[in-house]
């Protein structure tokens, strides 16, 4: 900024001015990608309060520095399917920022992946890892590989491949990856056992979300899931509500959903669906969890057949369709974008009274803002959905100190971190005039914790 004295004078349209040029600036530099633009807008969105507050992140030309990548590593990853054949695959990590620690983040096979997709996650990722408290910095990586209908030798020769080559960028100290979409414990362990392979002997904490038998926390499985559930009963409290005897709708059955699901019905809720990406169930009985994870943990089959051990459940084809289902609480925690501006309005009309979101950015701007404009209770994924990082951070610990906690003692830290969390995030939503909106709330307390650290260390 040019006219920094000039303007100090009217610091709300100095701060205005700062984040309109600087979003400006980063579309230019970073054109057609749609869900990096679409993160980055929310942020900055939120920040303004922040800047005519405390103009020296300005000087400090800070937003300008959280959005460019410290490094975005790309690489092809060449693999063979069991019939001989050749594939090539991209693989790619954003190594965002590692202010506050090793950059941290998991990695995603999906055939979405691209760019714009990895930078809009390593980027969400910066200011909820900020939020946990942990020493954690920001990363994500993946590929546009679909796991989907493959054999299980042809995805151990697919991950060896892409760990062959990122294996030169990662480390205990340096980068520690996870899993995310398309990635589970069997992918970890496969990336850590080329890891190993290639670096000689077996290097703890390189990776979180192993086996708790080699290395992984108990409770890491459960800990995104449970920890939207605890976010979210924090948020309902204040409000004099609970999941006790509330209607609840989960979209996804995968790790995080199914964990929601199983701590939202421990604490008295009704959750009467979820879906998967082919299409959704639906069972005014209540979806029984263990028959979802017999299914998705154990059987690798789809939603579908859920009908197979229930009567009383119906399903449908297309995803879309689940938010018309009448609910109290909706919890998309399947992937981005999932809830628009029509599956919104839907939630709206049928009276849904609280939103928490367990995937990453699954509701659109437009409908974000529906909700808030009719003043349901919204928990933003960056605070809503930490715990699974949050608990990644506790298996590094443990892999340091080689021991390893009780699931009770994790499920306690995961408790209190969501707490904490939830209570920071509360308390800058009033500290910045926007008294309960954790989104705002989320974003600024993220923000700060980072802002601090890049000013202590220079400018670079
Ligand atoms: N992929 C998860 C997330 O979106 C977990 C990352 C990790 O444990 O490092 O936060």
């Amino acid at each position: 900024m040019s006219n920094l004295n000039e303007t100090y004078e009217d610091p709300k349209k100095l701060a205005n001015d700062y984040v309109h040029e600087v979003y400006s600036l980063i579309k230019k530099r970073n054109p057609g990608e749609v869900e990096f633009l679409q993160a980055t807008r929310e942020i900055f969105d939120s920040l303004r309060p922040v800047f005519s507050k405390n103009p020296h992140y300005i000087r400090d030309g800070i937003l300008e520095r959280i959005t460019e990548p410290d490094r975005i590593i790309t690489f092809r990853v060449a693999w063979e399917d069991d019939q001989g054949k050749v594939h090539v695959n991209r693989g790619y990590r954003v190594q965002f920022n590692s202010d506050l620690g090793p950059y941290k983040g998991g990695i995603r096979f999906h055939p979405s992946v691209n760019t714009s997709i990895m930078k809009f996650l390593a980027f969400e990722q910066i200011f909820k890892n900020s939020l946990t408290g942990q020493p954690i910095g920001a990363g994500k990586g993946g590929s546009d590989f679909d796991p989907k209908n493959k054999s299980e030798r042809e995805i151990m020769r697919f991950v060896q491949s892409f760990m062959t080559e990122l294996s030169k960028y990662i480390g205990p100290d340096l980068d520690v990856p996870a899993g995310d979409i398309g990635v589970g414990r069997r992918e970890v362990e496969y990336m850590s056992g080329q890891y190993n392979r290639l670096h000689g002997g077996h290097k703890a904490g390189v990776f979180t979300g192993k086996d708790p038998n080699y290395g992984g926390s108990l409770g890491r499985k459960e800990a995104t899931g449970y920890g939207t559930i605890y976010f979210a009963e924090e948020m309902l409290r204040v409000n004099d509500l609970s999941f006790k005897g509330s209607r609840v709708i989960v979209s996804g059955s995968g790790n995080v959903s199914i964990y929601a699901m199983e701590k939202a019905i421990e604490l008295g809720a009704k959750v009467v669906a979820c879906s998967d990406s082919s299409g959704y169930i639906y069972d005014e009985n209540g979806i029984n969890v263990e028959t979802v994870k017999l299914l998705k943990e154990e059987g690798n089959k789809r939603i579908k057949e859920y009908k197979k051990f229930h009567s009383s459940a119906k399903y449908f084809d297309e995803c879309t369709g689940i938010w018309s289902i009448n609910c109290d609480i909706a919890l998309p925690c399947a992937t981005q974008n999932e809830i628009d501006e029509a599956a919104a309005h839907k939630l709206v009309n049928n009276n849904v009274k609280a939103i928490a979101e367990g995937a990453n950015m699954p509701c659109t701007k437009e409908a974000i803002d529906l909700f808030v404009e009719n003043g349901i209770l919204f928990a933003p994924a960056k605070a809503a959905n930490a715990g699974g990082v949050a608990v990644s951070a506790m298996e590094m610990s443990q892999n340091s100190m080689r021991l390893n906690w009780t699931f009770d003692e994790v499920d306690e830290k995961l408790k209190q971190v969501m707490h904490e969390i939830f209570q920071s995030c509360l308390s800058a939503s009033k500290e910045y005039g926007h008294p309960g909106n954790l989104i705002v709330g989320a974003n600024i307390a993220g923000f700060l914790k980072v802002a601090d650290a890049m000013i202590a260390h220079g400018i670079r």
